[in-house]
């Protein structure tokens, strides 16, 4: 079967070997942010819709999850985010009553979490990793450019609604930008607010991969470690460094078809991850994590163009 909604299993760096879920059409957010790996936002919306009929998900679900696969996670994620999908919570129930044996992850941006449908809909899930990266409406604005309808409190507040109510993990990622978010103020603001969400685990990143802004720049592994001392000093859960880690040899062999192809295109022509996706009909999600350790590996050069970031082979 030729899955639409299902890629991977990739080897996540936070999750083990996850299956993608990718639940709503390219690049369909409330947010459009600076960082952005698929490129920018082309529907900035916070409207929940269907947007696929629900039983063409399941019945993919059904055909991938019959030969029993070794997963550590079905993860709902892709070039978009996945809360907007109002039939998520079916899905998330589906799995749950006829796959109990499969952990359930969500990666989302969390601004939808005031809605009590929302919060309800993925209470069936593991493990949430929701990101927060400003604790002021004005940093918001500045980093992920969010829809018109969306205010920080409010979705700060609903992320505390859901610690209250959900009995799973929470993992939450903070994105460091430097000269933007890494500043005094924003972090102590970020403090207090992470200790009101109470997560299980807090989780520092910066970019990789080039980002939909040329400006943005990774903030040094040294400040990062900084900002872990900090936040654990005066936060009562754990807050570590999401690991650039070089490929290990499950990655590799997970990956190397995908390598293989990538290899063969870009020796012979510069390509975007979105056309090299296109061409090669792998998820945007899977090229893109597959890019980003080429990269860190000084395997593969960038050039940012008008059309988007071009990935070189470097032989
Ligand atoms: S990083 Fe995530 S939340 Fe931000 S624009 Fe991209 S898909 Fe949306």
């Amino acid at each position: 079967m030729k899955y639409k909604h299902l890629f991977g299993p990739v080897m996540s760096r936070r999750l083990g070997v996850s299956l993608g879920v990718d639940l709503v059409p390219y690049k369909y957010c409330p947010l459009n942010c600076v960082y952005c790996e698929v490129q920018s936002t082309t529907n900035l919306s916070v409207q929940r819709e269907e947007f696929f009929v629900t039983k063409e998900i399941i019945d993919e679900l059904d055909s991938f999850l019959q030969n029993k696969p070794q997963l550590d996670y079905i993860t709902f994620s892709g070039a978009g985010e996945p809360t907007l999908n109002s039939g998520l919570g079916q899905i998330v129930s589906y799995i749950k009553e006829n796959y109990p044996a499969y952990k359930l992850a969500l990666l989302t941006n969390g601004v939808l979490f005031n809605d009590p449908r929302v919060r309800k809909e993925v209470m069936g899930c593991d493990i949430v990793l929701p990101s927060l990266d400003a604790a002021s409406q004005a940093v918001f604005q500045k980093i992920n450019r969010p829809h018109s309808a969306l205010n920080l409190d409010v979705i700060i507040e609903g992320l505390v609604k859901f610690r209250r109510e959900y009995m799973g993990k929470i993992w939450l990622e903070v994105f460091l930008i430097p000269g933007i978010n890494d500043g005094e103020t924003e972090l102590c603001a970020m403090r207090d607010a992470i200790r009101q969400i109470n997560p299980d685990l807090v989780q520092l990143n910066s970019l990789d991969r080039p980002g939909t802004e040329a400006w943005v720049k990774p903030l040094s592994l040294s400040a990062i470690k900084q900002v872990r001392r900090f936040f654990s000093s005066s936060l009562p859960m754990p807050v570590e460094v999401i690991a650039k880690v070089k490929y290990n040899t499950q990655a590799n062999r997970m990956d190397e078809e995908v390598i293989n192809l990538l290899h063969n295109t870009l020796k012979r022509r510069p390509s975007t991850a979105e056309d090299l996706s296109a061409m090669l009909d792998i998820h945007i999600n899977e090229v893109g994590k597959v890019l980003r350790q080429l990269h860190l590996e000084g395997r593969v050069q960038v050039k940012r163009e008008k059309r988007g970031v071009f990935y070189t082979w470097k032989e």
